[in-house]
């Protein structure tokens, strides 16, 4: 699914970390409280549901089942999720009382993936693992949208005739196709 614009800015590539130190946006570990959830299904019919985070403890074999979840099913190219996307997501779907999982249409990509993907940044932020593009089923994406920009903790970008929203952990900013 055609995905970021140009202006999307270059971040560098880096390999994240499932072991990385804790990073929490601070506005997110409030709003995802002491126990943190996350509800995802893709199109294959795969579905995670559970806690990923107690207080600031990652809970790791949650965390390897989301980078499993949002991986690249047409790729052999390692996982790669960004643990800051994960939070925002769990805050989204906080924000919107769990109501429905998230359908995540696109993932971590793999470099070749995003090369035959028209419309696809050359730069992506799916490359790194900091992107998803997702929807909510009886939730309009601009409702997702809206509450994703007020958390302001990345970037936001909202494809009404495609029906879906891209939230990534790069830098905040906003944008409409
Ligand atoms: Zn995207």
């Amino acid at each position: 699914m055609p995905c970021d614009p140009d202006r999307t800015p270059l971040v560098p590539s880096r390999r994240l970390l499932l072991t990385a130190p804790l990073a929490l946006i601070p506005s997110l570990a409030t709003a995802a409280g002491s126990e943190a959830w996350v509800w995802l299904t893709n199109p294959a019919g795969d579905e995670v549901r559970r806690v990923y985070r107690r207080g600031t403890a990652w809970d790791r074999a949650a965390l390897g089942a989301i980078a499993v979840m949002l991986r690249d099913r047409g790729a052999a190219e390692s996982l790669v999720i960004d643990p800051r996307l994960i939070e925002i997501l769990g805050a989204l779907q906080a924000g919107l009382g769990f109501r429905a999982p998230f359908l995540v249409t696109s993932g971590y990509r793999a470099p070749e993936t995003n090369r035959r993907l028209e419309g696809a940044a050359q730069r992506s932020l799916h490359l790194a693992g900091m992107a998803a593009d997702i929807s909510m089923a009886g939730t309009p994406p601009r409702r997702i949208a809206e509450l994703a920009l007020q958390l302001a903790a990345g970037g936001v970008g909202l494809y009404p005739s495609a029906g879906f929203v891209h939230i990534d952990s790069g830098e905040v900013r906003r944008w409409t196709s």
